[in-house]
């Protein structure tokens, strides 16, 4: 009996299609997606679920929530699963799947392209094949498949927006690569020690992003605390540091956390981890910050999102931000 994969469609420029003007926007009927993608059918019985017709730039949590349910509706009755989404924020909904949906007994794998399905040397047809192939391996988690790669979700970042390989996942080695058939390697996939499926699909809104750069003023972040914002994150420079000096932001983490607004440090290097080993480091950590460690600032964001939908407890968020909950951390 053949399996079964539930397709679901959520936009980007896999299924757009040249307007008048020139420009891509979403095209009316997504459905013909498996049709323009010769040979698919092969592989599996697909059942093909419509979530959202987006540019995913329009993405946001309530169809993060939507794109949860639906996979969890036909949890038991599929194989695999395979979303098809707009590359921009792809590392975004990978993340947030992959704290929505723990424990995880089957694939759900994220694809889109950079060429649309309706056009010429597309390369939607080669990465919904090769992402309908990895949704029929043993790969029980929320992973990206596109061009030759095969990454877990939330290590992902998109760093090309013509590439054919756009993402990459900067810290941990890909689960496998797409050779002339997906090649898994076994020991990097994550595995559960529950199989019971753990669903959590809410994220909370009420959380700041600020990337540092020298010379930010601490009264912007601090205005968003007193505007009511639940979260901050500072993506700070290397090893996670922050200014203490003259534009000093530990006044601000200290009324944070006065206020019991988590603070978040990472990191803007790609290849680092928030280890703080610097004097100036150390103080926002003694100011009261959460380190983020290795975790992307994707990671980072939507976990915070996911935790903070969940409890507003400054000791409970600060352990769960630190426990490596589904393989968004590697080096402490
Ligand atoms: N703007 C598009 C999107 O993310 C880009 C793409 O799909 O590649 O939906």
């Amino acid at each position: 009996m053949k399996k079964k994969i539930c397709l679901i469609y959520c936009g980007g420029t896999i299924g757009m299609v040249r307007k008048s003007d020139g420009l891509l926007a979403p095209a009316d009927d997504a459905a013909q997606l498996i049709s323009l993608a010769p040979g698919i059918e092969k592989l599996a019985e697909f059942d093909f679920k419509f979530v959202a017709d987006i540019d995913s730039t329009n993405m946001h949590p309530g169809i993060w929530k939507t794109l949860a349910q639906t996979i969890r509706e036909n949890y038991d009755n599929c194989d695999g699963f395979v979303i098809a989404h707009g590359t921009d924020t792809m590392a975004y909904t990978a993340s947030a799947l992959s704290f929505a949906l723990r424990n995880l007994n089957k694939p759900v794998i994220i694809t889109g392209a950079q060429k649309s399905i309706f056009d010429i040397a597309s390369d939607a047809p080669n990465n919904l094949i090769n992402a309908a192939k990895v949704a029929l391996l043993d790969v029980p988690e929320v992973c990206v498949v596109f061009g030759s790669k095969i990454l877990r979700g939330n290590r992902t970042q998109k760093i090309s927006e013509k590439k054919l390989n756009a993402f990459w996942s900067p810290v941990v080695l890909p689960l496998g690569c797409v050779a002339l058939e997906p090649e898994i390697v076994v020991d990097r996939v994550w595995r559960w020690r529950s199989k019971e499926l753990e669903f959590k699909p809410d994220f909370d809104r009420e959380v700041v992003f600020y990337q540092l750069f020298p010379g930010l003023d601490g009264k912007y972040i601090e205005a968003a605390i007193d505007r009511g914002c639940k979260g901050v994150i500072l993506n700070a420079y290397g090893a996670g540091n922050v200014p203490n000096g003259e534009a000093s932001l530990l006044p601000v983490i200290k009324k944070a956390v006065e206020h019991n607004v988590p603070v978040i440090v990472s990191t803007q290097c790609v290849e680092g981890s928030t280890r703080m080993i610097y004097e100036v480091g150390h103080c926002a950590l003694a100011a009261g910050a959460i380190p983020a460690f290795d975790m992307t600032s994707e990671a980072a964001a939507t976990k915070l999102m996911w935790i903070l939908a969940q409890t507003n407890d400054l000791a409970c968020i600060k352990e769960m931000m630190r426990t490596n909950l589904c393989g968004e951390i590697t080096t402490m």
